[in-house]
């Protein structure tokens, strides 16, 4: 403009007007710098953000891997504790069912299984058969070789007697000192007969080794059998078996006798 004034320049439009043209050119122009600038820095905001996020994702990835590994862990130390705590509870009932002394089942086992067989037995209407086995003379036994020598001896028997049994649902046990119990689901009193004769036999032709001697021994055995009723008790057949028992001793030891006409009710069987 001022080239313009002292005609330097040629008067017109631009010249006369170049001051405000230069002045809005240069605010288009900072215009252009400021936007380019405010997007820059907004990249940048943007790629921190995302590079933030990213490092959270890779720790939040890494912790749940490490939770994942601690809860996999803790799930296996927990079932190994189950599965040794249930171990535990099974040797535990084992040994509670089991006479310490000779290893075959315990008395208090014996009464428990006797009442449900006896339950299911009247209710299906099916024979039970009972033996009580008692070693004779064995006070003898113990006075000449020793209660260590006795101890060995009825384990001896004991397992005598548990070889015979050979279904899964008859049950042998201690009964208590030297008696041991038998019984025998499903069996009639003739086979329960021939069955307390062959343990009589094998126990007789036995010769047991204890405590370094050789020992001989016997049986005496009471038999009962009764398909129960409702009218029936189990401590009668207990008792009829007791008094076969008592009789087998009587007259002579080392022989089996059969309470089966003891019995009081419909059941009872012939002897
Ligand atoms: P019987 O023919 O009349 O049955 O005579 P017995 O001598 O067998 O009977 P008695 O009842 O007089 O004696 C039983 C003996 O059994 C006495 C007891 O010391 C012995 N006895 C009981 N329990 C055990 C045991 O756990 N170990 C040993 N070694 N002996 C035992
Ligand atoms: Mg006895
Ligand atoms: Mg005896």
């Amino acid at each position: 403009m001022v080239f313009a004034h002292f005609e330097i320049l040629p008067l017109n439009f631009l010249t006369e007007n170049a001051a405000p043209v230069g002045f809005l050119l240069m605010i288009i122009i900072l215009s252009f710098v400021v936007a380019a600038e405010y997007r820059r820095q907004a990249k940048l905001q943007q790629e921190k953000i995302l590079s933030t996020n990213r490092q959270f994702t890779n720790q939040q990835r890494r912790i749940n891997e490490q939770l994942e590994g601690m809860v996999q862990h803790r799930t296996a130390e927990l079932e190994t504790a189950l599965q040794e705590l249930s171990e535990a509870n099974e040797a535990l009932k084992e040994f509670s069912t089991k006479d310490s002394l000779t290893g075959i089942k315990n008395r208090h086992y014996f009464d428990t299984i006797f009442e449900q067989e006896w339950k299911r037995a009247s209710r299906q209407n099916y024979p039970l058969s009972l033996l009580l086995m008692d070693i004779d003379f064995f006070k003898k036994v113990n006075d000449t070789y020793g209660h260590l020598a006795g101890d060995e001896c009825l384990r001896e028997v004991a397992s005598t007697i548990n070889s015979e049994l050979k279904r899964p649902a008859d049950i042998v046990a201690r009964y208590g000192g030297e008696e041991f119990v038998a019984l025998l689901p499903y069996i009639e009193n003739e086979n329960a007969l021939e069955f307390a004769n062959r343990i009589r036999h094998r126990v007789e032709a036995s010769t047991y080794i204890a405590d370094g001697n050789e020992l001989k021994v016997t049986l005496s055995i009471g038999v009962s059998t009764v398909a129960p009723t409702e009218d029936d008790e189990l401590k009668d057949m207990i008792s009829a078996a007791d008094i076969a028992l008592y009789e087998a001793k009587n007259s002579g030891r080392n022989r089996v006798r059969n309470a089966g006409q003891l019995l009081v009710h419909s059941h009872r069987v012939a002897s």
